[in-house]
């Protein structure tokens, strides 16, 4: 292989292993073997190593998974992601909206997906909405420079409709990137498709809100998206009791140098 090419194989293979470290992948198995290894077709005995441990207070269950500090910054990640086209959002897109604000906030918001106002803009969270965030963030003592804002996905869906899993599949890992590198103490997930796509559950925002839950040692906490609230703004008040634990939270972990 010539020298150019193998260059690009190891960047490649760089990006991908980068990729599957931010999507928690700790370790792969690598083989020297050439023959491919036979396929497994049921599942593997258990092995002694995947026994649990047993200590004499009882089993130790599996530390969870500490989300690893990234050293990359956000245009280095906006430049890889560039013109984007991996997903068939792209088709209808005018601009791609990354998220912003300030890369050292202790607080971040992510929401689903761009709408009509964010795609003109390139900004995510500026249309009605977006307005109403603003005023959100205000309310528990913020400006909205303060935070950071970004979404699952980058690209509007057509008809503001809900992104599909595959489509924010491809987007996540970004967003996931950039949590990785901004480390803010508390995210919150506006609405369903921003808490099903951090969290991975299968509970509805309903259940979950006002409740800290976890992403990889950061608390995060589900809430309603400021869309729904202007649809229905009896929901403000659980609104504001959500964020209220935020600025709580925040308040009580304030450290000394800040
Ligand atoms: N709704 C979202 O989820 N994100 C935006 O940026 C705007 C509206």
């Amino acid at each position: 292989m010539a020298s150019k090419e193998l260059l690009e194989v190891v960047a490649e293979t760089k990006k991908q292993l980068e990729h599957l470290r931010v999507l928690g992948v700790e370790g792969i198995q690598v083989s020297t073997a050439v023959a491919p290894a036979p396929i497994e077709t049921r599942a593997p005995e258990p092995s002694a190593a995947a026994e649990p441990l047993t200590t004499l207070f009882g089993d130790l269950a599996p530390a969870p998974a500490k989300l690893q500090r990234s050293t990359e910054t956000f245009e280095q990640i906006h430049a890889e992601i560039g013109d984007c086209t991996r997903c068939p959002l792209h088709q209808e897109r005018t601009h791609v909206v990354h998220t912003e604000g300030n890369r050292k906030a202790r607080l971040m918001f992510v929401g689903e997906a761009p709408g009509a106002d964010e795609d003109a803009q390139a900004r995510p969270f500026v249309g009605r909405a977006g307005q109403l965030l603003t005023k959100i963030i205000e309310a528990i003592g913020l400006k909205r420079e303060e935070v950071l804002i970004g979404n699952v996905n980058r690209c509007r869906p057509p008809m503001n409709r809900a992104p599909m899993p595959d489509e924010a599949a491809t987007c996540k890992p970004f967003l996931l990137r950039e949590i990785a590198a901004a480390q803010p103490e508390v995210i919150v997930v506006l609405g369903n498709t921003a808490m099903k796509n951090l969290l991975d559950t299968r509970e509805g925002i309903t259940r979950l809100r006002g409740t800290f839950q976890d992403y990889k040692g950061i608390k995060v906490m589900p809430t309603f998206h400021p869309a729904y609230l202007l649809r229905d703004p009896s929901k403000k008040r659980e609104t504001w009791e959500d964020l209220k634990k935020v600025r709580d939270y925040l308040d009580s972990h304030r450290s000394d140098s800040c």
